[in-house]
């Protein structure tokens, strides 16, 4: 807009070319205001979903088993549902079909099995697509004649059951686009081919640990419109998809601002979205994050329905084209800088020598009994006044105190309860010993259960356990278990999520 106002002046002597010019001007600014008429309402897209919510799958670990119903149970519907193909471990993989516009859009999810989050909005996406006779009857009909949908909702099977980034032979799917090694990467590339999609929605999940760079909101949701060669070059395919991404971000400023980060583009000729887009498809890549409170994701499984939603209608109605690529790279950077918890200026001693460190904890997930349970492990220490905490608190003038093992034990963990284990951690005892228990158990008090272990594991060092007492004045204020930080004089009501050990 500034640069068309300076435009005018030098114009002026000519006045046929200035008329021509405004009547120009003109045009343009009501094609905007049509467009910008088109892009949709937040509070539309949060009606949307909440209406049409998958209501069976509320967690982000479920089987493939149990989505199947989700896609075979489409069969006589308003969906064309195909096999297209079956995993290493023979599980079918089916494609969706719907609509019969003339611009074709593939979106497929899981390609990594443990990235669940957008799959669980795409089952959303369904359950609107094929109603009838609501408020969003417009929406849904521009969406189905301008457009082709075809879904490929979990890529990954086998990876999905073992809640894997990889496939059964631990390939990862996403560099094996060109080698074609792994069944599912054959699917996804015949898929692609038979179907030639002007439109790709590469869907993923990354680490909860990814922040919007140089702040300390994690990146919710990071994008980008993958590069197609190493120059990192833009042609009309790359533009289009980043077009569409900037849309997206429009509406993500407004329901969670600051927390859109952007991937390095970086070319990686083995991954699928690069190679999508060298293919000749606008292709659009959306990672799922972390958000706080939301270990479960159902709240970023509703920002990718809001997105893909509004995503599509821009798509169906060519409005993406109004975004400036000026608008794409203004979105911030991704960074890796979030930690679960960050403990500040600790006073360590060693040597007999003083030093301090700020202490940064992640909490990191693993697999067990067909659960899980996280894992407390000291990422860094020193300065870590570049890293941000999910929680953070400052841990001046307070000294380090080793934990004790309570000497009676309990039968089992069921015997423990929440107020058993905090009136322990007052009286310095970290943790209980139990004498039954399944191995690697899951359980959720804020102490340690000991079955195997004889000792408390502890170590202020990379990679050490985060088990000890903080206390000042001699007395104990908070206890560290498993890298939870515990008031003990106000402990928080949650699930403190580790194994017995
Ligand atoms: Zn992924």
């Amino acid at each position: 807009m500034k640069s068309k106002t300076r435009m005018i002046p030098s114009f002026s002597f000519k006045s046929t070319s200035f008329s021509a010019l405004l009547f120009l001007f003109f045009l343009f600014s009501c094609q905007n205001e049509k467009k910008e008429f088109l892009a949709l309402d937040i509070s539309l897209l949060e009606a949307v979903h909440e209406q049409y919510q998958e209501k069976s799958i509320t967690e982000r670990r479920f089987k493939h088993a149990q989505a199947m119903p989700l896609v075979k149970g489409r069969l006589d519907g308003h969906f064309v549902v195909e096999e297209i193909g079956k995993s290493v471990e023979g599980k079918e993989i089916f494609q969706m079909t719907i609509g019969d516009g003339p611009t074709k859009v593939m979106l497929w999810s899981q390609m990594h099995g443990n990235e669940s989050t957008a799959t669980m909005a795409l089952f959303d996406l369904f359950n609107f697509l094929e109603a009838k006779d609501d408020d969003f009857e417009d929406l849904r009909n521009t969406l189905k004649s301008k457009l082709t949908l075809r879904f490929i909702p979990m890529v990954n099977p086998d990876g999905m059951d073992n809640w894997t980034r990889r496939n059964a032979f631990d390939i990862d799917l996403n560099r094996d686009a060109i080698k074609q090694t792994s069944p599912e990467a054959i699917v996804l590339k015949n898929a692609r081919d038979n179907f030639s999609p002007a439109f790709g929605f590469n869907l993923h999940d990354q680490q909860v640990y990814y922040n919007v760079s140089q702040t300390e909101k994690p990146a919710t949701i990071s994008v980008l419109a993958p590069a197609y060669n190493y120059a990192t070059e833009v042609n009309d395919v790359r533009k289009n998809a980043m077009q569409v991404i900037v849309g997206m971000n429009r509406v993500l400023q407004q329901i969670v601002p600051g927390q859109v980060g952007k991937y390095d583009d970086a070319f990686e000729p083995r991954a699928f979205g690069d190679n999508f887009q060298k293919w000749g498809t606008s292709t659009i890549l959306i990672e799922s994050g972390g958000y706080k409170d939301d270990p479960e994701k159902q709240y970023i499984r509703k920002l990718n329905f809001i997105i893909i939603l509004n995503a599509l209608s821009e798509i169906a109605n060519g409005s993406h084209d109004q975004y400036v690529l000026e608008d794409y790279y203004k979105i911030p950077d991704n960074d890796l800088k979030l930690m679960d918890l960050i403990l500040k200026n600790l006073a360590l001693v060693k040597n007999e020598t003083n030093y301090g460190v700020d202490l940064g904890i992640r909490r990191r997930e693993a697999d067990a009994n067909d659960s899980f349970f996280v894992n407390g492990t000291i990422d860094d220490l020193g300065d870590l006044s570049v890293f941000y905490g999910f929680e953070e608190f400052d841990a001046a003038g307070m000294e380090v105190v080793q934990g004790k093992i309570y000497e009676t034990s309990f039968k089992n963990p069921e015997e423990i309860t929440m107020e058993k284990s905090i009136e322990l951690l007052k009286k310095g005892f970290l943790g209980v010993k139990v004498i039954e228990s399944l191995d690697r158990q899951s359980h959720a008090f804020p102490i340690l259960l000991l079955k195997n272990k004889t000792e408390i594991p502890t170590g202020i060092e990379m990679g050490g356990s985060p088990n000890f007492f903080l206390a000042k004045d001699g007395k104990l204020k908070y206890a560290v278990v498993n890298g939870y930080l515990i008031d003990l004089e106000n402990p928080a009501t949650q699930s403190y999520r580790q194994k017995v050990m």
